[in-house]
């Protein structure tokens, strides 16, 4: 998972590309990275770490340039980050500047492609990749002076040889214009948005909340399939280059975007409200009582509250969260994921207390940060811990940008569907555990969504070669 910025307009974007990556830094906190073009030259500057560590504030006045990509990451591509590993990415031949969100899953093949082209991949990260491709496609139909025609026939070219899921941004000249460039595979499984200031200055991004931070208004999802082209005071060009046929990542809505951004037409919000009703419903087909409603911050509070008003239960603020350690599903390995919920989570004695609690969480991935909540609170002597998951089980690996690769780091995955609720209550110590269902999830969502990690059903075919090159990085 990653998070994108990228901006043209009509005086140097820098600043406000790091205003806007400030509102997505919880996509990624391994590394960031901020990216100009200044005329024919490109400025770039990038390192591991947070947006303010790895972007000076000194440097971002210096970096002048009229169009740019700002990024944060998190990584899927590559066991071990280094500062290379860090997007945005250039090229020479022809002069782009790149970054995007998502993995791609035919990295080797692309290697081998790539070599035989005469063209070495430097860093583990897989925009590079993109990158190399896109441009190769380019100068392969001429040196310089790209047109809006070459550009459509490289994306073409892309989509057909990098196989994945991919939101990518892009600055480039073509036809002579500085341009903002951004195309989204015809999945649409990660998500890009694009919008203006209304005075001809134009944005993309991850998720809307960078367009809402930086007094950008969103126009329209990026479409799957399709490229758009950005110019400064002009009306950007939308350009269909492939049978679309979305499918976004309902993971994106469950867990990974912020509850102010707009994602596919809805708000994340009023998403996580309606799963948080419809599980609820769920729970209480089972018979169970309980006394108070408590949300493991942040990212089910609003599905808490939903749970509540259905129930009729009051809804509490259980734990104080520590603002200043990281967001622990994304730490990279699992020693420093343990030692960071500890810092990160104090529960609030009171609420706990003597209480038959309803606990609620987004989603239940490896299992450990959960299991190390319950032991914190059964050192409170609640009544009873009754879980609930507003997802389904998440049985599957992601093969798509999000960091749950093997079924063996996946707790539900290891019993038979129907007995995945009370094998894993045991194993976590809560009396009961409650998930969301498929069909219930496929009634809110809709159907034409990415759920692979609950359902199985891949949308971009993974095959075993790609599955075991994936897991090996991983495991590096
Ligand atoms: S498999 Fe799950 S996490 Fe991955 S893209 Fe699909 S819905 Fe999102």
């Amino acid at each position: 998972m990653c998070g994108f910025v990228g901006m043209v307009g009509d005086r140097d974007v820098a600043p406000v590309l790091v205003v806007g990556l400030q509102a997505i830094q919880h996509r990624g906190q391994d590394a960031a990275g901020l990216g100009t073009k200044d005329g024919t030259r490109f400025h770039c500057v990038k390192d591991l770490g947070l947006i303010g560590q790895a972007i000076p504030p000194d440097a971002v006045p210096r970096m002048a340039g009229r169009a740019g990509i700002a990024h944060v990451r998190y990584p899927t591509a590559g066991s071990v980050s280094t500062a290379e590993d860090a997007q945005p990415f250039v090229t020479r031949r022809p002069g782009i500047l790149l970054a995007h969100n998502g993995n791609v899953t035919n990295l080797p093949e692309l290697a081998d492609q790539l070599r035989e082209q005469g063209t070495t991949v430097l860093s583990q990260c897989d925009a590079e990749s993109i990158l190399l491709v896109l441009a190769h496609e380019l100068a392969a139909l001429r040196p310089a002076g790209h047109t809006c025609d070459d550009l459509v026939s490289a994306v073409r070219r892309v989509f057909a040889r990098v196989r994945g899921a991919y939101s990518v941004v892009a600055v480039l000249d073509v036809d002579g214009k500085e341009s903002l460039v951004a195309f989204r595979d015809p999945h649409g499984i990660r998500p890009g948005v694009y919008g203006t200031d209304g005075a001809g200055q134009w944005m993309a991004a991850s998720e809307s909340v960078a367009l809402d931070v930086t007094g950008f208004r969103k126009v329209d999802d990026l479409p799957p399939g399709e490229i758009v082209v950005m110019r400064s005071g002009e009306e950007p060009l939308r350009i269909p280059v492939a049978p679309a046929s979305p499918r976004p990542c309902i993971f994106e809505r469950i867990y990974f975007a912020r509850p102010d951004s707009i994602m596919e037409d809805g708000r994340v919000n009023r998403m996580r409200w309606i799963l948080g009703r419809a599980v609820a419903r769920r729970w209480a087909a089972k018979g169970l009582e309980a006394d108070v409603v408590v949300a493991v911050p942040d990212t089910s509070r609003p599905a808490a509250m939903a749970i509540a008003e259905e129930l009729g239960i009051k809804n509490r603020e259980g734990f104080i969260k520590n603002r200043y350690t990281g967001r622990t599903f994304i730490m990279p390995d699992a020693a420093s994921r343990t030692a960071a919920l500890r810092l990160k989570l104090n529960p609030i004695r009171e609420i706990f207390e003597g209480r038959r609690v309803i606990l609620v969480d987004d989603s239940i991935v490896r299992g450990t940060t959960m299991r190390r909540i319950v032991e914190m609170l059964r050192e409170l002597h609640p009544a009873a811990i009754h879980l609930i998951s507003f997802a389904p089980a998440v049985r599957h690996p992601c093969y798509y940008g999000i960091d749950m690769p093997s079924h063996d780091e996946l707790v539900a995955a290891a019993w038979p569907k129907d007995e995945v609720e009370e094998r894993l209550a045991a194993q976590l110590g809560v009396d009961s555990l409650t998930y969301l269902s498929l069909p219930a999830l496929r009634k809110v969502a809709g159907d034409a969504i990415c759920d692979a990690c609950f359902s199985g059903e891949y949308v971009v075919p993974v095959s075993a070669e790609e599955r075991a090159a994936i897991l090996r990085d991983r495991r590096a």
